[in-house]
């Protein structure tokens, strides 16, 4: 008779969903994957078919489970990880969603996030406006950039969906609209239509809540015009969230955690330390410090976010996002400069430089430093010397000197001295970037042995309320390196080219004059 005990995990990415069973030696027993199938309505317009997406998250478990020759009974516990600002509204009666998932990645609302913004700065617009710029003032001091909207966040484009959907406000006011990101949805599906929950570290994404009174922001949804009805329960990331319906994959499975991408990124590479960083690099880049028990605010365009709740103990973020880097890379496959992501490194290898070829990775505008959602991309100094090779390096250098940026503002903006930087996500795969990221930033850079960390966290938190593993420390003992770069002398060269970098990305600043 084994004694093992097994734990599945979701993993809802941007690029593709995973599942994964494993055991409580981190083993994998089972795991399958499909690729998320985004939908491009208009430019700048980003959305996933609900349906769709829960079709294929029930594939992907029920092929998982399939792979592990686990029967399902004898799973002990689900947790679900999603991507997070992804959201729909769907009939509380029917269960028929209102409109697709609008994801974190899509630009509608970048019009109506700059007129909130530039209403705060006083310049213009209305009464009403200004006195919420009076009444946040002294919030807005230690919060800065949970009053700085930006279109990554939930608010503005649920705000958007009040305006442009006729039947939104009516469904809300007669208490028939419900609200969810990924994993709420996910839940209400699982459940049968039982739950309508998520968890705090979703929720503190969302621009919704104030970290800084752990609850939702009021402010923020009365300024929108946001009916309240439609909102979730929260719950702690790791704790109870009922089961899986029996007839979905044979046999109930306990849902045990509920916990956004990032954060369980952090929790999978056992940053529980204050000045503990992690740096995810997938579809976005996501640079996260924890900041221990208290809220980090900047106005840098730094988010503090919750990290975890579990019983009294809350734990908080500080992150720095950078939207565009293994999209890049994808983009750049689809782009016909090589056929499969793997290709990049010996591509950018093969070339001692990029011959003054830059890439600007305003693909989705830029975020911090810049923070332009107008800021578009461009290849620059290209010759009739240009090769596809010089174009790669150049794409592999964009992600690197974008990593440089978002730890430098970390370094600069936290009170805190960072412990080590571990590092993970799909294009930790190549070792041309991370030997520059490492360089740049004279840092060492732990790679984990398992990439997907994002997946491990959610298990762990999954398994930690179900008695899988008791303590933090286990876990701990549980992580694996799989190397470790070393930074190499910065010589002048590169030096310059990051400066020279920074330039050309100035001239595709507020580029998108139409606005989108
Ligand atoms: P997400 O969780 O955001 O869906 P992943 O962590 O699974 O993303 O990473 C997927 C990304 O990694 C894709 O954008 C892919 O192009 C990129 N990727 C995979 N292999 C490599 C590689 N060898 N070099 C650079 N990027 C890679």
């Amino acid at each position: 008779m084994s004694d093992l005990k097994y734990v599945l995990s979701l993993d809802v990415g941007t690029t593709g969903i995973r599942a994964v069973v494993l055991d409580q030696h981190t083993k994998v027993h089972g795991s399958s994957y499909v690729k998320t199938i985004p939908i491009y309505p208009h430019p700048g317009w980003i959305e996933m078919d609900p349906e769709i997406l829960w079709s294929q998250c029930k594939q992907v478990i029920t092929d998982a489970i399939k792979a592990s020759k686990v029967p399902a009974a004898q799973i002990s516990c689900l947790g679900i990880t999603t991507q997070r600002n992804s959201f729909t509204n769907w009939n509380r009666d029917t269960g028929k969603p209102l409109h697709n998932f609008i994801t974190w990645q899509d630009l509608r609302a970048a019009k109506l996030c700059r007129e909130w913004n530039s209403s705060f700065s006083m310049k213009s617009v209305t009464t009403g406006a200004k006195l919420a710029h009076t009444f946040t003032r002294a919030s807005r001091m230690k919060a800065a950039s949970s009053f700085t909207f930006t279109t990554v966040q939930v608010s503005i484009r649920l705000a958007w969906i009040f305006q442009n959907i006729p039947e939104a406000l009516p469904m809300a006011k007669a208490g028939k609209l419900m609200f969810g990101t990924v994993d709420t949805w996910l839940l209400y599906k699982f459940s049968a239509g039982a739950l309508h929950a998520t968890d705090y570290s979703n929720m503190s994404s969302t621009g919704l809540f104030d970290p800084f009174q752990m609850g939702w922001n009021d402010f923020v949804i009365n300024m929108l015009s946001i009916p309240r009805s439609i909102f979730p329960e929260i719950r702690d990331t790791s704790g109870t969230f009922g089961s899986t319906e029996a007839s979905l994959f044979g046999a109930p499975i306990p849902i045990t955690a509920v916990v956004a991408d990032q954060q369980s990124a952090l929790f999978g590479e056992c940053c529980f330390k204050r000045g503990d960083v992690k740096v995810t690099i997938g579809t976005g880049m996501m640079m996260d410090i924890n900041t221990g028990s208290k809220p980090h605010a900047s106005d840098k365009g730094l988010y503090p976010l919750v990290a975890w709740k579990i019983g009294d103990e809350v734990v908080f973020l500080a992150e720095a996002v950078a939207s565009s880097a293994g999209s890049m890379i994808e983009w750049g496959q689809r782009f016909g400069l090589y056929q499969e992501p793997g290709q990049t490194q010996a591509m950018a290898e093969s070339v001692p430089d990029s011959d003054g070829v830059y890439l600007v990775p305003g693909f989705n505008g830029l975020q911090a430093p810049y923070n332009d959602p107008n800021a578009r991309a461009a290849f620059m100094g290209l010759t009739f010397g240009s090769t596809k090779e010089h174009c790669v390096r150049a794409l592999l250098e964009a992600i690197a000197y974008q990593f440089k940026q978002l730890f430098d503002i970390l370094k600069t903006d936290v009170p805190i001295r960072l412990n080590s930087v571990r590092m993970d996500g799909g294009v930790c795969r190549n070792a041309f970037l991370l030997q520059l990221c490492s360089t740049l930033t004279q840092t060492p850079l732990d790679i984990a042995e398992t990439l997907d960390m994002t997946a491990l966290g959610s298990a762990f938190l999954a398994g930690l309320a179900a008695g899988i593993w008791t303590s933090r420390d286990e876990l701990s003992a549980l992580r694996k390196s799989q190397r470790v770069f070393q930074p190499q002398p910065l010589s002048q060269a590169v030096r310059d080219t990051f400066r020279f970098w920074e330039r050309t990305v100035q001239r595709c600043l507020s580029f998108d004059l139409k606005g989108s």
